[in-house]
């Protein structure tokens, strides 16, 4: 890993620039101004519209997540997902060219146990305490409501099953998780009206869940705001830079002028990366969901199929079941398809609960931005002072926001931050997409 370029911290009250209203933006946007910073929140969309990813989610805050998505023996498992037309992944051939040496990278990554255990550990900071963290932020923004403790189930079709998964277990537990297990019995207790289907369950008392992701980074927006943080609409299309300074953004043929700015742009930021320079190699795990209006209590906690791959989670809008991973080229239309398997798996899991056609349902994509080692790009840029990343959370961005901020508000106040190691952007200086 190389070292970043000597950059002097920004002094307190620094102009600084967050690129991107989506969860990582607008978190890390409040943090840096109650250092003391002038903040502005430049962004195309604004907090907590449907086309960042942050809105559409499954809102799961889990301490369980440090099970990397790359695991050992991972390889084995694609054809089968792949052949399955109701399966949880597809791959359109046509991106193939672009992504074939990320999708190694990634294989690759966690495939031994002494990787995914790395992973592991790099990402506990994130999870742990987030459900915390984020209750925190709820409540100082007015939504308390919207961060949601009831804990977190994983249902099993039977305890031979949830055994097969017992490195994933493992490492939670090597992680500080905590966790019981329900006989179909206890699991019905806690959840009724699952199918029969799943007799067996891991249930995670520290798990919380976000009752309506697009309105709780809305609600910490209006927060950011009222403590003092500009807001700017605005796509980014290029930088001022000085002596290999950053001076300032440009935005839609205006300039504004910064001492640092904070890519916080999830899958834009490997569009802004490149201008730069740098090399933030994120793919597209594009992932969908339906939500079935009326259904606010239903199922009373969050649930995750093991079996399909895919989480229902109660939403103040509706039950919202979310997941599937979709690699596709740039910019091609979503496959609605996949959002109808998502509806049949929800009828299949909680078979008592009626549920209408695909057209009364409410459905949406969104673009996980995803790197080849499962962990996020958090750090100076390799190449121009005063620039910050802040994005590549895949799967993990909503949950692990509050700490990429904490991070990051060190970064800029001029610590050395030893922890923040495994996220440094120059790890990617020598891969390029
Ligand atoms: C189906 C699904 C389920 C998920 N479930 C969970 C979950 O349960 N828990 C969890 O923690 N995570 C989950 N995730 C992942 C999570 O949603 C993402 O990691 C997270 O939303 C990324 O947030 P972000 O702020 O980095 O990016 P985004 O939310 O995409 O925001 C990026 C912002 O940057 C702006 N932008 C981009 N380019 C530019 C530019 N050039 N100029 C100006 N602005 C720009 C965009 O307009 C947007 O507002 C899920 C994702 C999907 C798809």
């Amino acid at each position: 890993m190389s070292s970043p370029p000597a950059s002097s911290p920004p002094a307190q009250g620094a102009r600084l620039v967050v690129i991107g209203a989506g969860a990582v933006g607008v978190t890390i946007a409040l943090h840096l101004r109650r250092l003391g910073h002038d903040v502005t929140l430049l962004s195309s969309d604004a907090p907590g519209s449907e086309n960042a990813t942050s809105y559409g989610n499954a809102g799961w805050l889990s301490p369980g997540s440090v099970v990397p998505i790359s695991m050992p023996g991972m390889w084995k498992k694609v054809p089968g997902y792949l052949l399955d037309a109701q399966g949880p992944l597809r791959l359109r051939p046509s991106s193939l060219p672009h992504i074939w040496l990320w999708l190694l990278r990634f294989v690759a990554c966690g495939a031994t146990r002494a990787r995914a255990r790395a992973i592991a550990s790099a990402l506990r900071p994130f999870l742990a305490g987030a459900a915390d963290r984020h209750a925190a932020l709820a409540a100082e923004a007015g939504v308390p409501e919207l961060i949601q403790r009831k804990g977190l189930l994983i249902v099993y079709p039977d305890e031979a099953a949830y055994r097969a998964d017992a490195f994933g277990w493992q490492l939670r537990r090597e992680n500080g998780v905590r966790w019981n297990t329900l006989d179909r019995a206890a699991l019905e207790a806690v959840c009724p009206g699952l199918s029969p289907r799943y007799g067996f369950a891991a249930q995670l008392p520290d798990g919380a869940h976000c009752a309506d992701p697009g309105g709780y980074v809305a609600a910490l927006a209006t927060l950011a705001r009222a403590q003092g943080v500009h807001f700017a609409d605005g796509h980014v299309d290029g930088f001022v830079l000085e002596a290999g300074q950053v001076r300032g953004v440009r935005s839609s043929g205006r300039v504004v002028a910064c001492d640092s700015i904070i890519v916080a742009a999830g899958m834009g930021a490997r569009a802004l990366g490149s201008m730069l320079g740098d090399s933030v190699p994120l793919v597209s795990e594009r992932g969908y969901h339906v939500q079935v209006p009326g259904l606010a209590e239903e199922p009373p906690l969050p649930v995750m199929m093991s079996d399909l791959k895919f989480g229902i989670t109660p939403m103040t809008g509706g039950m919202r079941a979310a997941g599937q991973v979709e690699f596709a080229p740039e910019g091609a239309p979503p496959d609605w398809r996949r959002a109808r398997i998502l509806l049949d798996c929800l009828r299949d899991g909680l078979p008592l609960v009626k549920i209408g056609g695909f057209s009364t349902v409410g459905h949406w994509m969104g673009n996980r931005p995803s790197t080849p080692d499962c962990l996020p790009v958090i750090g100076p840029s390799p190449s121009t002072r005063g620039v910050f990343y802040a994005t590549g959370h895949g799967h993990l961005g909503l949950v692990s926001a509050p700490w990429t901020a904490e991070l990051i508000g060190r970064m800029i106040g001029g610590d050395t931050v030893p922890e923040a190691a495994p996220y440094d952007p120059a790890r990617f200086l020598r891969f390029r997409l």
